[in-house]
């Protein structure tokens, strides 16, 4: 164990994390930030970021990351790339264990965790994960190229993914269990739009079937009663996130879904010194740029709590 009690350590290296970050580093409280085991966040895989403000024409998910993180290193945060496994928010001061075991101290901990992709939860699903079935078309659409695939969701992540593998694959089956989509209006449009793009309302996977990669899979329709099977060799799951916060349940409040639940109109959790940042707490917005503010708020809350304990 060290010695040293840290004024403020984050947890999570996505919009949220990195902007507490640079906060926290530009008023003197020497951040600590882990990064997780997704260094970068969900934005990692995502290609053209066209909705942050400053960037007129785009930027790539991965290098806005790159800025994000440089800038807070810029102000002396240091970074670590390890993962959080385990917490104990029992006293005043807290305690977090790193991967490797290492029992760490802090006055203050800002949570940014962020969320992960959603799983059908079918068990041919996990058959074929990484062998056809994926929940990223940006890391594995180029796998497919030439080749036609399903894509199950009606979010703005589905129609975002499917328009991204229409560009590489022959057909995509965009799969909504539905008679309307969840995405912008903006996003149905261009799905629609897209010749090589069929949509099939009501239709919902029941099965993944093939030998060592996909081949076929069988699907409902919820409004005719109707089974068929589908000819694709990939399928692309885009249904949503979870909060990564399971570590947190035994100390923090969160709902039923695994949101961390944060006093109005602040980042405070239930935990006095633990505040909570980005996805890990908003089911409502979840943008990187709502997350980036939520981050500096939560480096602002830190800061007051610990001027006001005297410790900065
Ligand atoms: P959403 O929660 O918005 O959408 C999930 C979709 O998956 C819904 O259409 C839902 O159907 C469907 N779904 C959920 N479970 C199942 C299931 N078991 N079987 C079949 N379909 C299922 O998630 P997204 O990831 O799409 O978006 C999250 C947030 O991020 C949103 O606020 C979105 O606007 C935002 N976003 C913005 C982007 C941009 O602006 N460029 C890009 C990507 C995301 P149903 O509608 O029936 O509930």
């Amino acid at each position: 164990m060290s010695s040293t009690i840290h004024n403020c350590v984050i947890i999570g290296s996505g919009p949220a994390g990195y902007t507490a970050a640079i906060y926290a580093a530009r008023a003197n409280m020497n951040p600590v930030l882990y990064t997780g085991q997704e260094p970068g966040g969900q934005l990692m895989i995502t290609t053209d970021v066209e909705n942050y403000p400053g960037y007129p024409e785009g930027i790539m998910g991965p290098q806005m990351m790159e800025d994000f993180k440089n800038q807070a290193a810029r102000f002396g945060t240091k970074i670590i790339y390890e993962m959080i496994s385990e917490v104990d928010f029992s006293g005043p001061v807290h305690k977090i264990w790193s991967e490797t075991g290492e029992e760490i101290q802090a006055h203050s901990v800002i949570i940014s965790t962020g969320a992960s992709a959603k799983w059908l939860g079918l068990e041919s699903e996990q058959t074929f994960m990484n062998n056809g079935v994926s929940a990223c078309a940006v890391c594995d659409g180029f796998f497919f190229r030439g080749q036609e695939v399903a894509i199950v969701g009606a979010g703005d992540t589905a129609a975002e993914e499917a328009s991204y593998l229409s560009k590489l694959c022959t057909k995509v089956h965009m799969l909504v269990r539905r008679d309307e989509m969840r995405a912008s209006k903006i996003m149905q449009k261009r799905v629609m739009d897209t010749p090589n793009i069929e949509i099939h309302w009501n239709t919902e996977v029941k099965e993944i079937m093939g030998g060592e990669t996909v081949e076929k899979i069988r699907v409902h329709n919820n409004k005719s009663n109707q089974e068929s099977e589908m000819t694709v060799n990939g399928l692309f799951v885009a249904i949503g996130h979870k909060p990564n916060t399971d570590m947190f349940k035994e100390w923090l409040d969160m709902e039923d879904s695994g949101y961390l639940i944060t006093k109005p109109d602040s980042t405070k959790t239930n935990v006095d010194g633990v505040f909570a940042s980005g996805d890990a707490q908003d089911h409502v917005y979840r943008q990187a740029v709502t997350a980036a503010g939520t981050g500096c708020m939560a480096a602002l809350d830190a800061e007051r709590y610990l001027t006001a304990k005297g410790i900065i």
